[in-house]
């Protein structure tokens, strides 16, 4: 397949090439000819599969007939977070180098005025987050009834974001024999019932299935004390074992990527902190930084670094295993572009083991481990996970299996360092659990701490007294 044969314009084909685009990817080669035709698209696709360039490319198409008039933009591109929203503005001038359109850019976190002289001037494109664009509107200074193309980008980030009933308030501000271009890197009930609403007969393209993850990013998980401190050192000590060019850490909470970027910088590393509290300047100054390569680690929280297109990021490292599985599949994401190799690693503390059982099931794959996994017994400390029983039942050929044909090789990376550091730093914890667990078990008159039975507890209601049955 080759861009010629999609319908594009003469002068996006002038520009695809000059950006260097060869051929186009899965998701282009299907969902632009459809576009062209004017109909609805529901693309399922994760970043780094070139998604921006499929809906983008057959847009300026569309959009070299006809022009803008003031306050009614002809199209809008709704996107979950500001840095997502630049990164479209910048492939839009990529892309458009040949045409004359005018692209409007309207995000939280900078002044109102030049958006509202853009708006005024008339804008072809309106690239935008949903509070920002609804701010505008409130305010009379935009008319959403000129949209002819309405693109939803990354919809199930804005689900998690909570941006739905705003979405819902500006689909209806849009006329509706509108276009709606539809994407989405996973499909979950809210967002299907979305798209239900939002879209008039789409035709369906998946460019790869649901959740799955790029087969050219290398996934491995290493077991982590719990223990804040040891865990930063155990993080840093993997750091070093890998060949690290660049990477992003991604942490769960905004505090802990103030605490760990604070630490890393400590230690001597060349690290940026990037997450949702800071300025807009500041975010956009240290994405360039990381992008430039004067920043070598980017310590961001899911929020400011989802969707970012850095091309040629080697490692990601995940300090904490995301809460929502497709968080995984979003950050991991981030490595192994446009075929590129990459690496993910993801720190996982015993209590995180439940976590990593459910992104197996996303992913469909099982993750290797970076050295032991959590055994048995320091799993002991913690409730332990389905997953956890199911292993130790001999369910699925579980992970101590799995680890058992890891350390039957040679060159295997149990050797890592890190791994037995940090096991041993967790060890001396694991064994002051045991001790109280022992005296317990001793005061109930249980030898070894074996619960017989029930042990001490029985449920109220097997002391009931029972009914005959009539
Ligand atoms: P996206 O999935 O839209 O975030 O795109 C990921 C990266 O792939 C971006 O850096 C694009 O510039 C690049 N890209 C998109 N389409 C192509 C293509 N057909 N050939 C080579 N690179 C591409």
């Amino acid at each position: 397949m080759t861009f010629e044969k999609l319908g594009l314009s003469e002068k996006v084909l002038t520009a695809v090439t000059q950006a260097g685009y060869e051929i186009p990817t899965p998701i282009q080669a299907q969902a632009i000819p459809v576009a062209l035709k004017g109909r609805d698209v529901l693309g399922i696709a994760q970043t780094g599969t070139g998604k921006t360039a499929s809906f983008v490319l057959p847009m300026l198409t569309l959009l070299e007939r006809g022009r803008a008039r003031a306050r009614m933009p002809r199209s809008l591109i709704l996107e979950p977070t500001r840095e997502l929203a630049a990164q479209v503005v910048t492939e839009f001038e990529t892309l458009g180098a040949e045409h004359k359109l005018t692209v409007a850019l309207l995000i939280g976190g900078v002044s109102f005025d030049e958006q509202v002289r853009k708006l005024d001037r008339g804008a072809d494109v309106l690239i935008a987050t949903p509070g920002r664009l609804l701010d505008h509107f409130q305010r009379g200074k935009l008319l959403l009834t000129g949209v002819e193309i309405f693109v939803i980008d990354e919809a199930d980030r804005m689900l998690d974001m909570g941006f739905i009933p705003d979405m819902e308030r500006i689909s209806k501000l849009i006329p509706p024999q509108r276009q709606t271009l539809f994407f989405s890197a996973t499909m979950p009930a809210e967002i299907k019932r979305l798209a239900d609403n939002f879209l008039n007969n789409p035709e369906r393209i998946e460019a790869t299935r649901p959740s799955s993850t790029v087969d050219t990013i290398e996934q491995l998980l290493c077991y982590a004390p719990s223990d804040p401190k040891q865990k930063r050192a155990a993080l840093r000590e993997i750091m070093a074992d890998q060949k690290v060019k660049n990477a992003i850490v991604f942490c769960n909470r905004k505090r802990d990527v103030a605490i760990l970027h604070r630490s890393l910088v400590k230690h001597g590393l060349n690290a940026e902190a990037i997450h949702g509290d800071l300025h807009q300047t500041q975010r956009t100054a240290t994405l360039e930084g990381f992008r430039n390569g004067d920043v070598t680690y980017l310590i961001a929280s899911d929020v400011a670094a989802r969707g970012l297109d850095i091309p040629d990021v080697s490692h990601i490292f995940n300090y904490d295993v995301p809460v929502h599985s497709e968080d995984y599949v979003h950050r991991i994401g981030r490595t192994g572009r446009a075929g590129r190799k990459g690496c993910a690693v993801t720190l996982v503390t015993s209590h995180e083991m439940r976590a990593i059982s459910a992104i197996e099931k996303l992913v469909r794959k099982d993750i290797d481990w970076l050295g032991d996994p959590p055994s048995a017994k320091s799993r002991d400390d913690k409730p332990r996970s389905r997953a956890s029983r199911r292993d130790s039942s001999g369910g699925r050929g579980g992970r101590r299996e799995r680890s058992k044909e890891n350390s039957a090789k040679p060159n295997n990376r149990k050797q890592a360092s890190s791994q037995h550091n940090a096991a041993a730093a967790e060890a001396p914890q694991q064994s002051k659990t045991r001790t109280r667990r022992d005296k317990s078990a001793r005061k109930a008159g249980k030898p070894g701490g074996k619960t017989v039975g029930l042990g001490d507890h029985v449920p109220d209601f097997l002391k009931r007294p029972a009914k005959p049955q009539s």
